[in-house]
């Protein structure tokens, strides 16, 4: 039997972050202003750090990890690379099943990969606060833990659906010393709005990112901080896809399909990307994001420029989006919800590079459990959608007798989320498509450029 558990040395921690805008035929389209106009570096400076503006317009292949970084990295990095036999002898499948578990972090996710770097740059700069905005929870957390750890303020405005669906998420950033409000709140402009067209609206990423992005632009002493779409958000997240591909190596296998969940994209582009350089360079691999059904961004969006936020503040970005007043809708338990995507990622999938599927919710939470019997780790609900995928392509496997080798990323475990499976045991979860009718009407109110 071959190993279970694939383990690097700490001293193995990369040293650089892969910027896959190096390797890409053509990168994505510079975000504009409402006048047509491309917005320079200059526009971010009021809510970014200089260090994280100079990675987020970069075409340098190799970017240096600060050592700081690293140090802080330390805590629970590398994380382990699992093979997951007792799954593959669930499922009777000949295929080799490999998952890279995220879950180590203090936070349970992927998440403080990026968020420790951008507490950096903004303590580097002079920064005394950040705000930003959570969905699930788990954005807020990595960030508050990551300001706890470079003596930063932290205030988070929480989607209030999950702020009253998951007050233990909650709890946990107030005990790393973060303030956490419900959004829509009525402290912003942003929220006021909202709150005056829908007093009881359950709020949406869109609306907090639009609260947490205007505290920011009106404080001098205020930065904000995005937890996933934006370029040095998925560029710090390729830690995990360098690590994969070490410990792949090191038991003498390389994948030919590499499944991630995606809501903005970092997870996906941060264990993908680094195969993408070896797919750029000719090898071939298929690298599969996978969405949910009533969330369906790349495959049912349309690749256009959209503003980022809910009401309009941010700069537009070509990206595949089903429209920024996109409401998910609440019966929807896991945390992809994001109106667009990630550039990065669009731009990729655009050009048929990677490819994009979507799962239905009921589907996705069986696999979770039977990934849970098996393997032993609660999956958080949006990996569960990998998994899903992942679990698809191994039967298939079975079928046709290939011994594929497929690799997932468990971006986070479920231990805040387990209202969302016990909704799903008293079997109050239900399959929802977004309806087209919906979609085009989302659509309809696209901001016209120029
Ligand atoms: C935030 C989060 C996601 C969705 O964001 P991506 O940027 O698409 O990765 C997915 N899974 C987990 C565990 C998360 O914390």
């Amino acid at each position: 039997m071959t190993a279970t558990k694939i383990l690097l040395e700490e001293s193995e921690i990369p040293t650089h972050w892969y910027n896959v805008i190096a390797d890409m035929p053509s990168p994505p389209p510079p975000p504009l202003a409402p006048d047509g106009k491309p917005v320079g570096p200059e526009a971010l400076s009021a809510i970014f750090p200089d260090g994280v503006i100079q990675q987020e317009v970069s075409s340098e292949r190799w970017i240096p990890i600060p050592e700081p970084v690293r140090e802080v990295y330390r805590l629970w990095r590398p994380s382990p690379l699992y093979r997951a036999h007792r799954l593959e002898a669930a499922l009777g499948t000949p295929a080799k099943i490999f998952y890279k578990y995220e879950g180590v972090s203090p936070a349970g996710s992927h998440k403080p990969n990026t968020a420790v770097a951008q507490a950096y740059y903004n303590k580097q700069a002079g920064t005394k606060r950040l705000a930003t905005e959570t969905g699930a929870g788990q954005w807020g957390s990595a960030l508050a833990l990551a300001g706890q750890l470079f003596g930063l303020d932290i205030r988070v405005y929480m989607v209030k659906v999950s702020y009253d669906q998951k007050p233990y998420r909650r709890s946990m950033m107030q005990a790393w010393g973060a303030e956490v409000l419900a959004s829509p709140t009525d402290r912003t402009e942003a929220g006021r709005k909202v709150l005056a067209k829908d007093p009881g609206s359950p709020g949406s990423l869109g609306v907090a990112i639009s609260e947490a992005v205007e505290e920011a632009a009106s404080r001098e002493d205020t930065n904000y901080c995005l937890g996933s779409v934006l370029n040095h958000v998925l560029l710090h997240q390729t830690v995990m896809g360098q690590e994969a591909k070490k410990q792949l190596a090191m038991v003498g296998e390389y994948p030919d399909v590499v499944f991630a969940c995606c809501g903005g994209g970092s997870n996906f582009g941060g264990i993908a990307f680094p195969f993408f350089a070896d797919k750029a360079a000719g090898k071939h691999i298929r690298l599969v994001a996978v969405e949910p059904t009533s969330c369906p961004t790349l495959t049912r969006g349309r690749y256009t420029y959209d503003f980022g936020d809910a009401v309009g503040l941010t700069p537009l970005v070509k990206m595949y989006t089903l429209g920024h007043d996109f409401i998910p809708p609440t019966i929807h338990a896991g945390g992809l919800r994001y109106h667009g995507d990630s550039p990065l990622v669009c731009q990729l999938y655009h050009e048929g590079l990677i490819e994009a599927m979507a799962v239905p919710q009921l589907a996705t939470f069986e696999a979770g459990v039977t990934f849970a019997r098996t393997e032993g780790i609660v999956p958080a609900p949006e990996p569960c959608h990998a998994i899903r995928a992942c679990m698809d392509e191994a039967l298939r496997c079975k079928k046709a007798g290939e011994s594929k080798v497929l690799l997932l990323n468990l971006c986070g475990h479920g231990h805040f989320d387990m209202s969302a499976y016990d909704k799903y045991f008293s079997r109050e979860l239900q399959d929802y498509e977004y309806p087209e009718e919906a979609v085009a009407k989302a659509l309809e109110r696209l901001p016209k450029v120029g």
